[in-house]
C-alpha cells in the first residue's frame, strides 16, 4: 500500500490512526510528515487531527508491506 493508494480510495486527508487501522500499520509520529502544525479535519474519521501529507522512508516502508 501507498499513500496515494489510501488517497484514492479513502480520501485526501486522513490522520495517521486512521491509516494505521485502514492498514494495520503501526507508523509512528515520526514515520510521518504534516503539512500543517494545526489540526484539520480528516476525511475518514471525521475528527480534527494531524493529516499525514507525506511519509518518510522508514513509513513508506512500513505501509509497503500491507
Ligand atoms: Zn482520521
Amino acid at each position: 500500500m501507498t499513500l496515494k493508494q489510501l488517497h484514492d480510495r479513502y480520501g485526501s486527508d486522513l490522520c495517521r490512526g486512521c491509516i494505521n487501522s485502514l492498514c494495520h500499520a503501526e507508523l509512528e509520529r515520526n514515520d510521518c510528515l504534516y503539512g500543517n502544525i494545526y489540526p484539520e479535519r480528516c476525511d475518514h474519521c471525521g475528527e480534527m487531527r494531524n493529516i499525514v501529507k507525506g511519509l518518510r522512508l522508514s513509513g513508506k516502508l512500513k505501509l509497503l508491506l500491507k
